[in-house]
């Protein structure tokens, strides 16, 4: 029972994802979408969100084997700052409180957690990293400005490591993270860079072409532009099928985020790991919510 409570209550938390920011081009077909579960949700983030992003694609590739699980949370953050436009919904459903945000990572210390980096997690799978058992993993998506200016004072305050996924035609845009700004975080040892694609978009039943460039030029560039290997892949809206997921594993990343709920990774999902959205709603005790997490 407390599974389905639980599942239930992430859904209704990841309706919340980012899948609304409006300013991106794919929003308009998010809103446009029959599928969405306008009754179900709570008015204000309603429109914004396709609840299959929650469920597995059909026809994936490795879907079938059954390798061991592990549990690894990895906590999925979008924008960590105060947010001054109070009609700006969007912002706000995507948003934790910097405050609450620094008495999540003073949690996860005291209780003793360790931190690793998405592109850990191959390795920690396969046994050649040694793994603690209670340990959590944070993501950003976007690169937004925030996660320089924030987050990573905060990284640095705690010795905490973190994912940030970025989108490599936001750069250097209003409110997103600057050329140089990567470069600082990637040199403090405590950031990893990961790809979200070129511009955002959502690769489920994307055309072939689109898709591929999004997901081999976002690591192309990336790489090229900041001297550094792109590991691991976070798909934009948790939007992928079976065909996003092959082009990722063909591009060489060794591991991909989605917004499935769930804190259990394992081989069979490498490349649309897990992720559990804290958010508003677990407060300050992030620890005990990810216990709590069953599946
Ligand atoms: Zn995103």
């Amino acid at each position: 029972m407390r599974r389905y409570l639980t599942h239930g209550l992430f859904f209704l938390l990841g309706a919340t994802l980012s899948l609304g920011i409006s300013h991106f081009s794919n929003a308009r077909s998010v809103l446009n979408n029959k599928n969405l579960f306008a009754k179900q949700t709570p008015e204000v983030i309603a429109p914004y969100y396709d609840p299959e992003v929650f469920l597995k694609p059909e026809g994936l590739t490795n879907s079938s084997s059954r390798s061991a699980k592990l549990k690894i949370p990895i906590i999925m953050y979008h924008y960590v700052e105060q947010v001054k436009d109070h009609g700006d919904f969007v912002r706000k459903s995507l948003n934790i409180n910097p405050h609450l945000f620094e008495q999540q990572i003073v949690n996860l210390k005291e209780q003793g957690y360790s931190d690793y980096f998405v592109k850990d997690i191959p390795d920690i799978l396969a046994g050649v990293v040694n793994y603690a058992s209670s340990s959590a993993v944070l993501t950003f998506d976007d690169g937004y400005e925030d996660f320089y200016t924030v987050v990573f004072p905060l990284l640095k305050k705690y010795n905490m490591r973190a994912t940030v996924y970025i989108a490599y035609n936001f750069i250097g845009k209003k409110g997103f993270l600057t050329e140089n700004q990567i470069r600082e975080l990637i040199e403090s040892d405590l950031v990893e860079i990961g790809s979200h694609t070129l511009d955002h978009v959502s690769l489920k039943s994307a055309r072939p072409d689109v898709a591929k460039e999004q997901i081999f030029g976002s690591k192309e560039k990336l790489e090229e532009r900041f001297g550094i290997k792109i590991k691991t892949f976070a798909y934009p809206y948790g939007s992928f099928d079976a065909a996003a997921e092959r082009l990722v594993k063909e591009a060489s990343y060794s591991a991909a985020v989605s917004v499935i709920p769930g804190s259990l990774q394992s081989q069979d999902n490498l490349f649309y790991l897990s992720r559990i959205r804290p958010g508003l709603f677990t407060g300050t005790t992030v620890d005990s919510a990810l216990k709590e997490y069953e599946h």
